[in-house]
């Protein structure tokens, strides 16, 4: 539990954590089908996804 926290593990942390309190996130099968704010937090995390591809480099 003492991994190192990236962008990507930080948002989906906090869509995680706002999804497990959520009713309505809860009842969806897709994230972005979620709340306001759950699709927020969803798209903050896709965004580091493509910020920690790019920062990968291939
Ligand atoms: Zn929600």
């Amino acid at each position: 539990m003492s991994n190192p926290q990236t962008p990507t593990t930080r948002t989906y942390a906090a869509w995680f954590a706002h999804a497990r309190k959520c009713e309505e996130c809860k009842s969806v099968t897709k994230a972005a089908d979620g709340c306001e704010t759950g699709r927020a937090l969803w798209q903050t995390y896709q965004l580091a996804c493509v910020g920690a591809n790019m920062g990968g480099g291939k």
